[in-house]
């Protein structure tokens, strides 16, 4: 299959109706989008990536009028968190539509709905005029894309069409919160902080990974975000001894620089997310071996942060 690359949210609705997979920008990272309630065009999906069917999509809306067709009901504590949240960054887990085909919930009674804030995925729901179930652009395994260019690297020839944007601004995917329970949970951290959703909800907890009763984020359980290289925490970046070819990414320089063969030196931990997968990317393509990756505090984006870098690191 040829892939078509446009700027015309108009033009890349059309492969949507035609039951084809459109990648397109949005403010966590890049996403493959799919009709929701064409289940041929989800199957596409699942192919394309290599994902897992265990592994549920996000429904990506355009505004809230759309809800009422993929979800049976809103808890109130759902409405407090749209009403704060949406749109943005945040994955609201909620009971399922029974119109929604059961393939885009890998069989699940609920589903994760959000509502990116980008211009280019509003455009491109609004031209759709359907929700769209979404995940990653990228090829399972893979660093989610930041850039048109990664989603080009991972899945040219596999998906109709990718509707270009810039660079993806949070760089790390969205926070993913179960609101059919007793409380929030969050299943995922990401571009929406715990500390932020608790002071809307302070009674919102973090699942605990081993919690049986929680609900299950099946996508979390999969190796995620990896390069080929492998990837180590640093928690002390003056005191690495890198071998040949190595590679850091943080806030503080390693010393010494000069044996690194690749340095990026983020402002900060929100420069710092943005880059993350991008340099995974980079690191891959100079045949770097191993990335060191400063370790930050696990607050604020810095949860979401760690989460994805002991993720890659296999920890
Ligand atoms: P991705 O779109 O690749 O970033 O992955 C989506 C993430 O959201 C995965 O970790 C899924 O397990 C999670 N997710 C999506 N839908 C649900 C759901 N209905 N219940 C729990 N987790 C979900
Ligand atoms: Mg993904």
């Amino acid at each position: 299959m040829k892939t078509k690359t446009t700027q015309s949210p108009t033009l890349a609705a059309r492969y949507i109706a035609n039951g084809e997979l459109v990648a397109f920008p949005t403010e966590t990272v890049y996403g493959l989008g799919a009709n929701i309630f064409n289940e041929d065009a989800i199957k596409k999906i699942f192919e394309a990536k290599g994902r897992p069917s265990d592994n549920p999509l996000i429904a990506h809306i355009a505004d809230l009028s759309q809800l009422n067709s993929i979800t049976s009901e809103i808890p109130p504590v759902a409405k407090k968190l749209i009403e704060e949240f949406f749109p943005g960054p945040l994955t609201l887990v909620l009971p399922k539509h029974k119109t929604v085909p059961a393939i885009a919930t890998a069989g699940l009674n609920t589903i994760g709905v959000r509502m990116p804030s980008h211009p280019i995925a509003q455009q491109l729901l609004r031209a759709c005029g359907v929700p769209l179930v979404a995940p990653s652009a990228n090829l399972s395994g893979r660093p989610s894309p930041t850039t048109w260019q990664a989603v080009r690297e991972d899945l040219s020839g596999r998906i109709a069409c990718i509707l270009q944007g810039n660079q993806t601004k949070v760089g790390l995917e969205s926070t993913v919160v179960d609101c059919t329970g007793d409380k929030p949970r969050v299943l995922r951290a990401g571009g929406v902080t715990l500390e932020q959703l608790q002071a809307v909800v302070p009674e919102t907890e973090l699942a605990a990974h081993d919690d049986s009763s929680a609900p299950k984020s099946p996508g979390t359980k999969y190796r995620h975000y990896s390069p080929h290289a492998q990837v180590f925490v640093a928690n002390f970046p003056q005191h690495i001894v890198p071998g040949n070819e190595a590679a850091f990414i943080g806030i503080d320089p390693p010393s010494p620089v000069e044996a690194f063969q690749k340095t990026l030196l983020c402002k900060d931990i929100a420069e710092y997310a943005h880059s993350l997968f991008q340099f995974f990317r980079e690191c891959d393509d100079a045949g770097i071996k191993t990335i060191y990756c400063q370790a930050v505090s696990e607050s604020g984006l810095g949860l979401a942060l760690m989460d994805r870098i002991r993720r890659a690191a296999h920890e």
